[in-house]
């Protein structure tokens, strides 16, 4: 493994789910919203997430920005970043599919909204999320720059600590029990492992 694969690897990870995005984001525009916790803090935190996992890396694979942060290239441990890559990709992908048209760049309800507890959704509430950590974690590993590497690590973190919360409390407030009953038996994002009440 050279910089220069560990590189062209981070640009697959985004290029990749930015294509496995691309139909959930056309099909959301047609799909009506019934209720959304949108809003300026939303927008900030979004902003934040992606100058973490996009903008900073981005800037350091294609200008090698900021120079004086570099350190040297671990190939063992973009080895590691490869394969958490990977796996982000994979459950990238089979979150959006699972989610289908409930999918939102924010947190929205649509009209007719389903709430998703089966596939990559019966252990962990936020699978998509893991994926976003996955990858945060993957950009670490592959870029030798202590603010490009880390920085998706404390943009996505920002974003995932102030909406988890406000998330499930707009799922509660529209599933009622049924959404209680799913925390009750799942990890936000990582499975749980002695479920006081496994899924059935
Ligand atoms: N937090 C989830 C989904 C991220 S997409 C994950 O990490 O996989 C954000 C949108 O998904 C929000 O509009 C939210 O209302 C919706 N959502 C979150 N969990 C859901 C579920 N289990 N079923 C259906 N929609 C869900």
């Amino acid at each position: 493994m050279t910089l220069s694969v560990a590189k062209a690897i981070y640009l697959v990870l985004a290029i990749g789910w930015y294509i496995i995005r691309i139909p959930h984001e056309r099909r959301s525009r047609r799909t009506p919203v019934s209720r959304s916790a949108r809003g300026i803090k939303e927008r900030i935190l979004l902003s934040i997430s992606f100058t973490g996992l996009g903008i900073l890396p981005f800037a350091y694979v294609a200008f090698g920005f900021p120079r004086f942060a570099k350190y040297a290239f671990q190939p063992t441990l973009a080895w590691a970043g490869a394969l958490l890559a990977a796996a982000s990709l994979l459950l990238f992908y089979l979150t959006h599919r699972a989610l289908g048209r409930n999918w939102s760049v924010s947190l929205d309800l649509r009209e007719s909204h389903k709430l998703v507890t089966s596939g990559v959704y019966t252990y962990v509430r936020h699978p998509m999320y893991s994926a976003f950590w996955l990858w945060a974690i993957a950009q670490a590993l592959l870029l030798p720059n202590w603010i490009s590497g880390p920085a998706g690590l404390i943009g996505f973190g920002t974003l995932y600590f102030f909406r988890v919360g406000e998330e499930e409390r707009l799922m509660s407030g529209a599933f009622g029990k049924q959404y209680q009953d799913y925390i009750n038996r799942t990890g936000r994002v990582v499975p749980r492992l002695n479920s006081a009440h496994p899924p059935h």
